[in-house]
């Protein structure tokens, strides 16, 4: 296929309600959203990066660079056949994996549009559901916590993630624990403690949770495998994992015993797919997590967590738990069974609807011939 251009499309989303982590409180989404024409077909990514160099360095700015600046020159007139073109060609670019990954997953868009197979069959689905969990903010009070968590268990969310912060934990946990003795919960710290806090991940170790994720540093992995030893319930690590190395590196000391898999995070699906399969390969259950994604998103983290060793719930709500329009069709709906089915149409399986861009755009820049 000959790229004939790409398209960037910076929008701002409001979101239903604010979400607040560790790292602050937000009331609207911006995104990348990549446009990418070539053989008269269009595929579209999606960027993770955020507004702010909070849960990684880059952002909204650094990626529109990276993107329009370098990696859309690098392939906008080349004829690529395979998505690992894409990623050799990038391969001279170090760091911005969120910027590497949106243009990856356009391609991957239209090469499996190019087929005729959905995302999911192409790069080896094993099911046509994907259990899916939801993250739950941080609320202002207890009540307001407890709440949250039980409109989200009454919409049919088989397992609850709770983001905790220093004064927000164990007290908390506990509360949520008394209320729904037997419910799947885990909690993600987004690396707000310090090695010195081990006494607090010893009382939370006696809580019944899934894993604990991302307690420490964001860029640590000796002092979590510090912290696996003294703890039982497994520690998942998410922002640590920058790529398949990252993930050996940490599997190679024991500093997780579940890994936390974001196709942003790690530079693309194709590195998110070896991750998988390094982690298969080590008895090591995966997930996948979530970015806020628009439907553009929120479709490709549905086909990679549709292979087999996606053992664990993913952060994969369904649109309306993020926004009341989405600028994509159709949308993820929860099944009954906390499960939300994976598309099976050519390609992600859905379509950006022009209008709802242009509502939500920001600014556009085109690379190639438009
Ligand atoms: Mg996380």
């Amino acid at each position: 296929m000959k790229i004939e251009s790409i398209t960037l499309h910076h929008i701002d989303m409001p979101l239903v309600a604010p979400f607040e982590t560790s790292f602050g409180r937000e009331t609207h989404r911006p995104c990348i959203l990549i446009e990418m024409r070539a053989d008269g077909l269009t595929g579209w990514g999606e960027c993770v990066a955020g507004a702010g160099p909070w849960y990684a360095y880059e952002t909204i700015g650094t990626a529109w660079h990276i993107i329009s600046d370098f990696l859309a020159p690098m392939i906008v007139g080349q004829e690529i056949t395979e998505p690992i073109g894409i990623v050799e060609r990038f391969a001279s670019v170090r760091g911005h994996p969120m910027a590497r990954a949106a243009v990856e997953a356009a391609f991957w868009d239209l090469y499996a549009q190019a087929r005729g197979v959905s995302l999911a069959r192409l790069i080896g689905a094993t099911r046509d559901r994907v259990t899916v969990g939801v993250s739950v903010g941080i609320e202002l009070t207890l009540e307001a916590q407890l709440a949250s968590i039980e409109r989200f268990v009454a919409a049919g969310y088989a397992r609850i993630k709770l983001k905790i912060k220093p004064g927000w934990d164990v007290a908390v946990v506990r509360a949520v624990r008394e209320r729904w003795p037997d419910i799947a919960l885990q909690v993600d710290a987004n690396s707000a403690y310090t090695p010195d806090d081990a006494p607090i991940f010893r009382e939370l170790d006696e809580m019944n949770l899934l894993l604990i994720e991302q307690p420490l540093h964001h860029d640590d992995i000796v002092d979590h495998a510090r912290l696996q030893a003294q703890i039982s319930t497994p520690i998942c690590l998410d922002e640590s994992i920058h790529s398949p190395e990252h993930a050996r590196w940490a599997l190679d000391i024991d500093a997780c015993r579940v890994i936390n898999i974001k196709i942003g995070r790690v530079g693309g699906l194709t590195a998110a797919r070896q991750i998988h399969d390094l982690c298969a390969e080590r008895g090591v259950p995966v997930w996948c997590g979530g970015m806020l994604e628009t439907n553009v998103g929120r479709a490709v983290n549905l086909a990679l967590a549709a292979l087999p060793n996606f053992a664990l719930p993913g952060d994969i709500s369904a649109s309306a738990r993020y926004y009341h329009r989405d600028i994509a069709a159709p949308d993820f709906v929860l099944n009954d069974d906390s499960t939300i089915t994976v598309p099976d149409t050519p390609g992600t399986g859905v379509a950006v609807l022009p209008e709802r861009l242009r509502d939500v755009q920001v600014r556009e820049v085109i690379i190639g011939k438009g």
